[in-house]
Parts: structure tokens; sequence; C-alpha cells
């Protein structure tokens, strides 16, 4: 469209409050000057989204915009994963392109009548190469972790972390972010890793190795502002508006109320296009003109 301009270099600062009734968003404040907005939709990833409506707080929002049900930042989530590596002596695996199979059938059974939640999904990781493993494991002597590295078969195991109000972004009183977090769901990760053991042991692999991944190996993170039809107990209505500000939404990783177990970038990307065509909408009613 000729009238669009994307605009690099401008880290947003803060949405400020104006309009004709003072309370929609009316600019929003970078490092490059203010951009006033007839709508405007945060985009900024499940951390930084929250801590920009944090930042965002003034006399009639101390708790920072949109935040009247004090949800904003609360919920995060992030994948617990695992790597596994799967060693047969007498078999090298010379793949170069190993991510090719994932397994879901976890997902939806223990395979333990006594256990009825999910488990979480397992993927092929990409060939692990001697430098990776070297770098995750630098006790390892380098001829060990060559080969090690040139016999395994690789794999990546993805359960989902549950919300909790306590796993949250906030911000200090010189506006640098923090995050709270403890993982939750810890016991199906367990068992999915069990599981995984067991079979890879069926299928001849004697050696099966686990390295649980922490937080710094985060790559997904939802939650912060998750979606809902009930304003106390979500941040946004199911079209991703803001239920507080008329002419606030945002549209990112932080509109999901569960992180599932699987990558979700198709699904933000979904959703962002169902909010697309909604605000495309919205507009043709001439609310925003
Ligand atoms: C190493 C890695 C591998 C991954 N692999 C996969 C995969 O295989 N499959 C998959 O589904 N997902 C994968 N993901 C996850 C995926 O990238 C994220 O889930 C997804 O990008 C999140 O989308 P988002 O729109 O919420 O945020 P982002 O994609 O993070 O977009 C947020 C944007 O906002 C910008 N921003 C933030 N703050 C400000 C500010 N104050 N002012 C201006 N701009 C700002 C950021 O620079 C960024 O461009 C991976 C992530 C990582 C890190």
């Amino acid at each position: 469209h000729a009238n669009v301009r994307l605009l690099t270099r401008h880290r947003v600062l803060r949405l400020l409050r104006g309009g004709a009734d003072g309370k929609g968003v009316e600019a929003v404040e970078t490092d490059q000057g203010t951009l006033r907005a007839r709508v405007v939709v945060l985009a900024a990833g499940a951390v930084h989204s929250a801590a920009l409506l944090l930042a965002s707080a003034d006399a009639t929002a101390p708790r920072g915009l949109a935040n009247s049900s004090d949800q904003v930042g609360r919920n995060y989530m992030c994948h617990l994963n695992s790597a596994c590596m799967a060693l047969k002596a007498a078999q090298e695996n010379t793949t170069i392109f190993q991510k090719t199979l994932a397994i879901n059938d976890f997902y939806d059974d223990s395979g333990d009548p006594d256990y009825p939640y999910p488990l979480g999904h397992i993927q092929n990781l990409g060939k692990v190469t001697p430098a990776l493993l070297h770098a995750q494991q630098p006790l390892l002597p380098i001829p060990v972790s060559a080969w090690t590295a040139s016999h395994s078969v690789d794999w990546w195991l993805t359960t989902e972390d549950l919300p909790d109000a306590d796993n949250r972004v906030t911000l200090d009183s010189d506006g640098e972010i923090r995050l709270a977090w403890q993982p939750k769901n810890r016991e199906s990760h367990q068992r999915l890793c069990a599981q995984w053991r067991r079979i890879l042991h069926q299928a001849g692999f004697p050696m099966v190795f686990f390295q649980a991944m922490d937080i710094s190996a985060t790559a997904h993170q939802v939650g912060t502002c998750r979606f809902g039809e009930d304003p106390k107990d979500s941040v946004l209505n199911p079209w991703c508006k803001t239920h507080d500000i008329d002419n606030l939404y945002v549209v990112d990783a932080s509109f999901m109320p569960s992180i599932s177990a699987v990558n979700p970038s198709l699904t933000i990307m979904a959703n962002a296009i169902r909010v697309a065509a909604h605000l495309a909408e919205r507009f043709k009613t001439g609310v925003w003109a």
C-alpha cells in the first residue's frame, strides 16, 4: 500500500494516552520521536510487550496500561525442553539434514492409565556437531565429543509449561525488566524423557543421554497478555484487543493462554492474520475515522 511506511531503528519507549475522551492510546513514544496513531498494535514479543504496557503507566492507570486486571506480565510460560543423544557404538550417524521426524504420540496419551495428562512432543534435532557438544559439555575430552557426535542420533523433547500468576515480567524502579519464573509441570517432562529412553533402548540404542535445558536456552515464550472472555483474568479479549482500551491491540506470543508443547510461530502468525482481518473490518465501520 502506497501509504504504508515501515520505520526501522525506532525503539518504542512507551505508549501515550489521549484522544477525545483521554481513554485511548494517542501516540507511541520512541527514541526517535513521537508517532501518532489511530490504532496501536503492540507486537514486541511476550516479554517486551508486557514491559511496554507496564512502562506506560500513568495517573489513571498506575499499574500500567490495559492492566486493570493486574494480569499484564503474569502467566509467563516457556517450554520445558531436554536434548537427548542416543548412541550405538557399532553405528556411525552420517546424516547431514537430521531434522526429519516429529512424534506426538505422547501428547494425548501418557502411556500410563494412572497419569491422565499430556506429556509432550519429540522431534529430531539438527545434527549435533563435535563443536556444539564441546560447547555444552566442555569437560568432555575433544576426542570423546567427536566420537559421540559422530555416532549419536539427536532428539529434542518439549513439554508444556503451565500458567502461574507468579511467573511474571515486572519492571524495577529504574525501568529494568525482571523475569520471575519457576518451571511448572516437571513431572510430565520427566515422564516423557522416561518413555523416550525406554523406546530408544527397545530400538537398539544402549546409550541414551538427556540434558535438561534451563531458562537460558529459551526460544519459545508466551502468555504475558493472555486473551480471554473475562476482563478480570485476561488482558485481551478474543480479538486481542485490550479489555481496557478500545484502540490498543497486542498481537504476538503474549496472547496465548497456554503454550502447548509444539513450536509456536505458526500459531502466532495465524492469529495475527485473524486479527488483521478483524481490524480491517473495524476500520470499515468508521470507528477510527
Ligand atoms: C533460536 C530460536 C529458534 C527458534 N526456532 C523456532 C522454530 O523452529 N519454530 C518456531 O515455531 N519458533 C521458533 N522460535 C520461536 C519464535 O521465534 C518466536 O516464538 C516468535 O518469533 C515470537 O513471535 P513474537 O511476534 O511474539 O515476537 P518476536 O518475533 O520476538 O518479535 C518481536 C519484535 O519486537 C521488537 N521489539 C521488542 N521490543 C521493542 C521495542 N521496545 N521497540 C521496538 N521494537 C521492539 C523485537 O526486536 C522483535 O523484532 C525460535 C526462537 C529462537 C530464539
